[in-house]
């Protein structure tokens, strides 16, 4: 045993010395002995079984298969030559490849003579081949005994280019098991490891590194991501606990006259049991002394808007103001709109608040806020201008959350003595393992139903060459009576080709769909808000039968006669847009379409974003292949994406194991919530130290 502990630095290992300790300090962030137990295989190359050549698959697992080589022969190219053998046993054949080191590789084996070869295989033009296999005389085989797996450590391209290779870590993490004392601390419960059947700390992190066997392997993985993933919940639980017994919030004790009168006289239909349940947690919410602070996700079109609209009335109904914030103009006036016309004659105030509005009224605007007046105010960024002031706002409702940055949402609730509750509405459907992950310590509401009598929308994947199918399509809709998006992609870095693309578009529409039988409409990010305005309306009030567009439509927009959603290049979106621009049609009685155009040239993942478009419509169905293709880390904007640094689980596939830990830290901390019992110790210890040396969860709100 010696002196060192997990917080010496890894120069003292044996092997490692100060330039290597920087380099992996710089490229893998392993500065202590402490880092480098933490640094986990991500993937194990399994040497004890052998393949049979057709059993091979097309994966990036390294294997390896006993054969023969029977014939061998250079073949020379443009650039260099390269070296393939013809590699045989008794299922079949594949190619091995060399490019380098031909001359020697070619003088040293032996024909015809049992070998074991490794490596990775490539498939192209239905048949295996294996560059640069690792090759081995089956008697040199057998005369090595090896250990059971491999480890394989991320790494870098800067790492393997100075020579720390995969072989050098697993030699490193190998003199750290035989210089430390590897008793390491027990970081939990014996009520949890007996309830979940863990094995201990220590054996963890020697089975991490050096599984003994396939079943140890899997129970060090288990152990180790359950860990990772119960202090996190501990400390997102935790630190919703101490908001809600420490952040007061206004307690809005009754629901009266304006809710009831309009529940009983004015709902236009009967609410979901979704819309039922989500309105019954927020009103248990607004209920109790604490703020309020809840997600609401809704897929498109599932009704979030009533249940915003209710939940204001219940503040009104408690004397306070309620606002609610969209991120665009049109957007918040359609909501406004909406609102209006049905709450007529409830004498109730409602005001607009957007940049358009002028200075005279919107100075009339504030003063009503600020002297009671007015009860709702509805808009969009305009809302958090300095000069606005609410008498008492009580509520702060924030459509499309997405739009909207982190401080633009805080600033809201800085006006008040206290905070008002807060209902954050999105229709980006995010799964619930990574909800319980990034916003485990929000609320979280789910409308998981779509109103009675909806139809699905009928969505179908188009090439280029069938434009002319799809143009007669459009018209025999627009002869129905319906009207028409045309959607092109437009990002930043291929902006100036994306609006020539636009253009041309809009061109060959206008060109087919001539004035005056047809109207089109276009709609893009360059033009002035003024005209962008107007062009919408035009569309709202059905003056124009096609609205050629880019994304700005993306979001919430009702217009419930346009049934035809044409995305061009559908394969330059990304699943979760794609949805939401589909969610712009179906809002009506009629049949509607998504018809997705693109060119024969498709990647893997654009194929699966497609089909999963064609085969469902269910947004969480969606969110779930978009996670899978995307990985969690883009799929959150990058402030939340900190509480997703995770070392071993992963959100995507531990979704059961996190439920698990998550269940385990809420029973914990029901029981004792400040970890004060002796039987939580371990926990308790482990926690102070992960909460004092690291700041991995960032607060979204
Ligand atoms: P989103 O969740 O996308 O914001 P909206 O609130 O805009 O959805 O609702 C979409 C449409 O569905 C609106 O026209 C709304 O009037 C209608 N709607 C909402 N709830 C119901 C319901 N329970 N029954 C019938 N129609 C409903
Ligand atoms: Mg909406």
């Amino acid at each position: 045993m010696s002196s060192y502990n997990l917080n010496t630095s890894i120069a003292y290992l044996k092997g490692i010395g100060p330039s290597r300790a920087d380099l992996l300090k710089k490229e893998l962030r392993i500065r202590t002995i402490g880092d480098l137990l933490n640094f986990f295989p991500n993937r194990y190359i399994d040497r004890t079984s052998f393949y049979k050549i057709n059993q091979l698959q097309q994966n990036s697992a390294e294997i390896q298969i006993v054969g023969k080589v029977t014939s061998l022969k250079t073949i020379q190219q443009k650039r260099g030559s390269r070296l393939v053998a013809t590699f045989v046993d008794e299922t079949g054949s594949i190619e091995l490849v060399w490019f380098r080191a031909i001359k020697w590789i070619k003088e040293s084996i032996k024909m015809n003579t049992p070998y074991v070869i490794f490596g990775k295989t490539n498939y192209y033009n239905r048949s295996f081949s294996m560059p640069h296999p690792e090759m081995e005389l089956v008697s040199d085989y057998k005369k090595n005994l090896r250990t059971a797996m491999q480890p394989v450590y991320p790494s870098t391209e800067m790492l393997t280019n100075k020579g720390v290779s995969n072989r050098v870590i697993q030699k490193m993490m190998q003199s750290l098991f035989e210089e430390i004392d590897t008793r390491f601390l027990e970081t939990l419960s014996d009520e949890i490891i007996y309830k979940y059947n863990l094995i201990s700390k220590s054996e963890a992190l020697f089975n991490i590194h050096f599984p003994k066997s396939q079943e140890l392997l899997t129970s060090a993985q288990y152990r180790l991501k359950f860990e990772e993933l119960f202090f996190i919940q501990l400390q997102l639980i935790r630190r919703k606990l101490i908001r809600k017994s420490k952040i007061k919030g206004y307690t809005f004790e009754k629901v009266g006259d304006y809710f009831n009168i309009f529940y009983k006289n004015k709902l236009p239909f009967e609410l979901t049991n979704a819309q039922k349940r989500v309105v019954k947690e927020i009103r248990k919410d607004l209920a109790s002394n604490a703020q309020m602070n809840r997600l609401l996700q809704g897929d498109v079109g599932s009704g979030k808007t009533i249940v915003a609209l209710l939940s204001i009335l219940i503040a009104l109904d408690n004397g306070y103001q309620a606002t609610l914030m969209a991120p665009t103009e049109i957007l918040a006036t359609q909501h406004f709109n909406s609102i209006k016309e049905l709450l007529c004659d409830m004498n109730i105030k409602i005001e607009l608040l957007t940049g358009s509005v002028k200075t005279k009224a919107r100075r009339i605007i504030h003063e009503n806020l600020e002297n009671g007046e007015l009860h709702i105010l509805i808009g969009t960024h305009a809302l958090i201008e300095d000069k606005v002031k609410f008498k008492n706002l009580g509520l702060a409702i924030i459509d499309e959350q997405h739009r909207f940055g982190v401080e633009q949402r805080s600033k809201l609730w800085l006006k008040n003595e206290l905070p008002p509750h807060v209902l954050v509405m999105t229709a980006t459907p995010i799964p619930r393992t990574l909800a319980m992950s990034v916003y485990g310590d929000l609320d979280i509401s789910i409308i998981d139903e779509l109103p009675p009598g909806r139809k699905e929308i009928a969505t179908a994947h188009r090439y280029d060459s069938n434009r002319l199918s799809v143009f007669k399509f459009m018209k025999d809709e627009i002869a129905k009576g319906r009207q028409v998006y045309v959607v092109y992609p437009l990002i930043k870095e291929s902006e100036k080709m994306d609006y020539k693309d636009l253009m041309d578009g809009y061109e060959s529409i206008s060109r087919e769909f001539p004035l005056p039988k047809y109207q089109v409409s276009i709609v893009h990010g360059k033009m002035k808000p003024s005209d962008k305005e107007f062009e919408m309306n035009r569309f709202l009030k059905g003056e124009t039968q096609i609205m050629v567009a880019t994304t700005v439509i993306e979001v919430g927009v009702n217009i419930p006669n346009a049934s035809v959603m044409i995305i061009e290049s559908a394969e330059r979106f990304g699943l979760s847009q794609l949805h939401q621009l589909r969610g712009r049609v179906g809002r009506g009685a009629d049949q509607s379409y998504c018809i997705l155009m693109t060119s024969y040239k498709l990647s893997s993942d654009a194929k699966t974003r497609l089909k999963t478009m064609v085969e469902t419509s269910d947004g969480f169905k969606i969110a779930d292949v978009d996670l899978k293709l995307r990985g969690p880390g883009n799929l959150m904007g990058k402030q939340q994406s900190g509480v997703l640094n995770l070392k071993i689980a992963d959100v995507v596939n531990d979704g059961e194991i996190l439920s698990q830990a998550r269940a385990m830290a809420f029973e914990i901390l029901q029981k004792d919530p400040s970890l004060a019992s002796p039987k939580n110790k371990n926990i308790r210890v482990a926690y102070q130290k992960l909460s004092a040396e690291s700041n991995i969860w960032s607060n979204i709100s």
